[in-house]
């Protein structure tokens, strides 16, 4: 059994049965049938159905805010999560319109009488592996290109979110996909494993880093998209707006309770200012709460086990760090400021409400410290300079932000991480779920000169 519990007050909302492992390898092959029909239907009618969606969603946005509000206790409006979807309803509709097949040169006195072209086709059936911290987004940016795209999706939310995904399917299902083409299997890590080795044709998944290796390891040949845990890194220049920086580093950090895989969780200060901005950065947070609880009591005991650890070894608390008493499993924004990088506060994806700070040289050593890192999925830059600005080409990320940190662009296009946060591509969201087919013809047929004559 799995349970979907309120981290505000510590409750059980529901509990649910697992999937079995028959039940998930039925849902596949129901699905794999199912895709077909699916992917033979014109574009326009999948384009059709995909923006009829759109229009639930905005008649239901309250409905789904609440039930995300009760699993993973939201601070911020969902309606910010809605209105990007929607959007990016339109532009993946808009977009998938406009990907046609390549027509390839071909040279006639090598080739005679040949034509060759490049199409795109869908992927099959992908296994979606879920996440929970921005539960319908996360899972919205990928059925929308996926559907779109003519796959069908098997889908295993995180055990922690198991009501937002059962409420995704419906409401998929509501704007005409069939049944099969979008399927929900529920449970934990086991059922996902269950994906993971299953014949499922791509996966996707988002998580953490250990998982994404499990994953590699166990899953055969196959398309993997992986969207994995990060690290990043905030360097504050000595010209930065450091009242700016500031806020903006309060926020990039502490939202969501720290729960974000982009959120900026390393911050590099140059020497000649860090007084003035670990005074204005204390500041501003003494006035932000936290609203939001963390997922699960044994997330919020890693994270303060880690924050612990480091007081211990030398670190020293600007404040928080303190484990709050009462219902729900919230924990304080808390800052730390260390004398070197070998903690694991630093070197580790912390998970939580915890703002690692470094005081350093120059712009060069934070550049350093920076990408002295296995993650390498954002970063940002504070600074007022166009030259100092120029740092954000050194670092080793997938995004880089200029004095603002924590925007994804639209359902989180191009987030891609480098190193151990994804495997990257070039690609965009949509041209993730399909592949390709090279198309060589030779119509009228002649002997080529180079067969045996
Ligand atoms: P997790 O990897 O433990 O779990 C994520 C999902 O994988 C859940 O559905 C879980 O049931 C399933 N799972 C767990 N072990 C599995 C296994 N061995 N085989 C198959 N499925 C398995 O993730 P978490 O620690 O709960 O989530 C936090 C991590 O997710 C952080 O590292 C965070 O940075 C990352 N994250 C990344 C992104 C991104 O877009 N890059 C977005 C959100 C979160």
């Amino acid at each position: 059994m799995i349970a979907s519990i309120n981290p505000a007050t510590g409750t059980v909302i529901k509990k649910f049965k697992e999937t079995s492992k028959k039940e998930v390898n039925d849902a596949i092959e129901r699905a794999r049938k199912a895709q077909q029909a699916w992917a033979a239907k014109s574009r326009g009618e999948r384009i059709l159905i995909i923006g009829k969606l759109a229009e639930i969603l905005k008649k239901r946005a309250k409905k789904i805010g609440t039930t995300v509000k009760q699993e993973v206790g939201y601070s911020l409006p969902t309606e910010m999560e809605l209105e990007d979807i929607i959007a990016g309803i339109d532009y993946y509709t808009k977009r998938y319109a406009k990907i046609n097949d390549i027509n390839m040169p071909v040279d006639p006195r090598l080739q005679p009488n040949t034509q060759a072209w490049v199409e795109f086709v869908p992927q099959g059936v992908i296994g979606h592996i879920g996440i929970w911290n921005y539960p319908f987004w996360q899972t919205m940016i990928t059925a929308i290109p996926a559907l779109l795209a003519g796959n069908a999706i098997v889908y295993k939310p995180s055990e922690y979110v198991t009501l937002t995904g059962l409420k995704i399917e419906e409401l998929i299902h509501e704007a005409g996909v069939p049944k099969d083409v979008y399927i929900t299997v529920v449970g934990g890590k086991d059922v996902g494993k269950m994906i993971v080795k299953s014949n499922v044709d791509a996966i996707t998944f988002t998580g953490g880093i250990d998982t994404g290796e499990y994953i590699v390891k166990n899953a055969g040949i196959k398309p993997l998209i992986l969207e994995l845990g990060g690290n990043d890194p905030a360097i504050v220049c000595q010209d930065a707006n450091i009242g700016q920086a500031a806020k903006g580093i309060a926020y990039g950090t502490f939202v969501h309770a720290g729960q974000s895989c982009i959120r900026t969780k390393r911050v590099y200060v140059v020497k000649s200012i860090a007084d003035k901005f670990l005074k204005e950065f204390t500041h501003i947070t003494q006035k932000l709460s936290a609203t939001m609880p963390m997922i699960r009591a044994d997330a919020r005991a890693k994270v303060h086990k880690a924050v612990q650890a480091a007081i211990k070894k030398g670190a020293k608390l600007l404040f928080g760090g303190k484990l709050p008493e009462g219902k729900g499993f919230y924990y304080p924004n808390t800052a730390l400021l260390l004398p070197h990088d070998n903690f694991e506060v630093i070197q580790k994806e912390t998970f939580g409400p915890v703002c690692s700070i470094r005081i350093v040289k120059d712009q060069d050593e934070a550049v350093k410290l920076a990408n002295a890192s296995q993650y390498g999925l954002g970063a940002s830059v504070w600074t007022q300079n166009f030259t100092s600005s120029l740092v954000a080409r050194k670092i080793q990320a997938g995004t880089v932000w200029i004095n603002t940190c924590q925007e994804p662009l639209i359902c989180g296009e191009y987030n891609q991480g480098w190193k151990k946060s994804s495997i990257p591509t070039s690609q965009d969201r949509l041209m993730m779920f399909l592949k390709k087919k090279a198309n060589i013809s030779h119509i009228p047929m002649e002997l080529r000169p180079w067969w045996p004559q």
